[in-house]
């Protein structure tokens, strides 16, 4: 049910943002590691907005590849189950891929007439 709240916590945020304009679509960034299944996710944000009359909202979905830092000193992009493409290691931090962020939030343009 992570992807539930998630979902919620998403949906909140972007009505936060657009007070009284209407959203039309909401980016995400969702990170290769962040252990989010997006199909879950993209069902959940499809309920609540069906919910909050707001299903004419479009979700995008970005991956955030995983990058890491090497202890030899190199970054690379790779997958979990690889080492280090330079020297083989898998002695590295996580620099990037973790995180799920709101990329930006698309709000109809109102005409000022
Ligand atoms: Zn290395």
């Amino acid at each position: 049910m992570h992807e539930y709240s998630m979902a919620q916590e998403i949906v909140q945020v972007a009505l936060a943002h657009c007070q009284e304009k209407k959203i039309r679509a909401i980016y995400l960034r969702i990170g290769a590691l962040s252990g989010i299944a997006w199909e879950s996710l993209q069902l959940y944000l499809n309920l609540i907005l069906e919910e909050k009359n707001l299903d004419f909202v479009q979700v995008f979905e970005t991956e955030i590849p995983p990058s890491f830092q090497c202890q030899c000193g190199q970054s690379y992009i790779s997958s979990w189950t690889e080492g280090c493409p330079y020297c083989g290691s898998f002695q590295r931090t996580i620099q990037e891929g973790l995180d799920c962020q709101i990329e930006s939030i698309e709000i109809e343009e109102t005409s000022s007439s």
